[in-house]
């Protein structure tokens, strides 16, 4: 799950405004960051090393150390005191743990297996990427849509309208993050369209997934910093 992750952040923001919005967008996604980090540190390689080659069913990488059980523990830990640093209350740190929680879960629904501590240890999750991706992304769509109409309808009850613009780059980020993975969910671009793999792509997978990741938050920063409006009110609200 990637789309998902993302839209747990929106929850967050509203539940607790103390924080910002881009410390639950990294935070949501801690467990992913770590996993990029680790990869380009070797403790979790990640393949096949050419984007061309990978599809969501083939995609491999055993992420002990960023999204098993008991280093989660850690991870929860450190976001309490990330939110307790730079909010100076501890709210905030709290939400982002419960936010790394949710990660945990939705990974066991939809993702890779995860395990205890290791891949020796008990497998934690459905691992429906690997068996049935399709099944996943479905899985991501709904959790993803049930989660945005939350958001829509506690919006609609508070009297806040959203911009258009806000709007649209969340469809385009959750819809758009969810579709683009449907072509890919168990064949690659090379299987797809028959040309042969760019050897110059090489290696290129896990920073391609780093810039994806970082527009997502860039795109839901700019929408969440729309001014937004109130129902029976002239004045226009710029959210912090
Ligand atoms: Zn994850």
């Amino acid at each position: 799950m990637v789309a998902g992750h993302f839209a747990t952040s929106l929850v967050a923001k509203r539940l607790v405004p103390a924080g910002h919005l881009a410390f639950y967008l990294v935070i949501a996604q801690l467990p992913d960051v770590l996993w990029h980090v680790f990869h380009f540190a070797g403790l979790e390689p990640t393949g096949p090393a050419n984007p061309m080659e990978a599809s969501l069913d083939n995609m491999h990488a055993h992420m002990t150390y960023s999204h098993d059980l008991l280093p989660t523990v850690g991870w929860m830990v450190l976001a309490v005191a990330i939110g307790r640093a730079l909010f100076g209350v501890w709210k905030p740190g709290l939400a982002g743990a419960a936010l790394i929680v949710v990660h945990g879960l939705c990974d066991a629904l939809s993702g890779h297996p995860h395990f205890v501590f290791g891949p020796d240890t008990a497998q934690i999750g459905l691992g429906l990427y690997g068996t049935a991706p399709y099944v996943a992304l479905a899985l991501e769509a709904v959790f993803t849509l049930a989660v945005m109409a939350w958001v829509i309808v506690r919006d609609t009850r508070e009297g806040v309208r959203r911009s258009r613009a806000t709007l649209a780059v969340w469809a385009a980020v959750f819809g758009g993050g969810i579709l683009s993975m449907v072509p890919i969910a168990d064949l690659s671009l090379v299987e797809l369209t028959g040309i042969a793999p760019i050897e110059a792509m090489s290696g290129t997978l896990v920073p391609g997934l780093v810039v994806m990741y970082a527009s997502m938050v860039a795109a839901l920063l700019w929408a969440g910093a729309r001014p937004t409006t109130r129902v029976g009110e002239p004045t226009v609200e710029t959210p912090s």
